[in-house]
């Protein structure tokens, strides 16, 4: 099951991937957290003319889509992920989710659905302030914050576009409690139920 978890910074995506990764077996890819391990370990990446490090991803300014595609290209291939896997901050741009789809395509695979994690705006820069308290992120700072909104309206929000012409998408609201969130999680994640050949025909002659 490959399932996209998408939502502004600061929506829970990190929080009911790792609940549902617990859940269902499969890995939990986070493309931030990818990123800010191969930073700590090798430092800035040149990718193109484009340098990407430290002060790059503690501004909220987005990776380059093929450096990012290749981290989670190269995980895909992992023999854990064959059943699937959570992806949580990928795709976030029009671009990598054509990329994503390519790259399941080879594996003879494709996304299940894209659950949205809606939680209006107040809450998010709220939450980000509380988060940058606690964990010390430098790109929870009011200014990065405001800043990765934007990016979230501008860039991602047309994935979620690309998905809902494919009917993959379903949302949830994730301003209610924690547990509430992921009871919902699951909920979207049922499969749809097959309409029977006889019901289908019950529904013609009432019709
Ligand atoms: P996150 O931990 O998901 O909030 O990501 C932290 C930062 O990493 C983001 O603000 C971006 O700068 C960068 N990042 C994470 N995922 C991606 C992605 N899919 N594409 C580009 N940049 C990303």
């Amino acid at each position: 099951m490959y399932v996209v978890m998408i939502g502004p910074p600061g929506a829970g995506k990190g929080t009911q991937c790792k609940r549902l990764s617990a859940a269902l077996a499969i890995p939990h890819l986070s493309t931030g957290d990818m990123l800010r391990e191969a930073i700590s370990q090798k430092g800035p990446t040149q990718y193109g003319s484009a340098q990407y490090g430290g002060d790059q991803i503690g501004g909220g300014h987005l990776a380059p889509d093929d450096l990012v595609t290749q981290l989670v290209r190269d995980r895909l291939d992992d023999h854990d992920c064959r059943f699937g896997v959570l992806l949580d901050g990928f795709p976030r741009t029009v671009r990598q989710a054509e990329l994503l789809e390519l790259q399941l395509r080879t594996l003879g695979k494709k996304v299940y659905r894209v659950l949205q994690l809606a939680v209006p705006e107040g809450t998010l820069v709220n939450r980000l302030l509380r988060r940058a308290e606690v964990e010390n992120r430098p790109d929870d700072t009011f200014k990065t914050i405001r800043h990765r909104l934007q990016v979230f309206r501008e860039q991602t929000a047309p994935v979620i576009g690309y998905y809902s012409q494919q009917g993959l998408v379903r949302q949830v609201n994730g301003d209610q409690d924690q547990d509430k969130v992921f009871l919902d999680v699951l909920a979207e994640l049922r499969p749809e139920p097959a309409r029977s050949t006889e019901s289908a025909r019950s529904t013609k002659r009432k019709s």
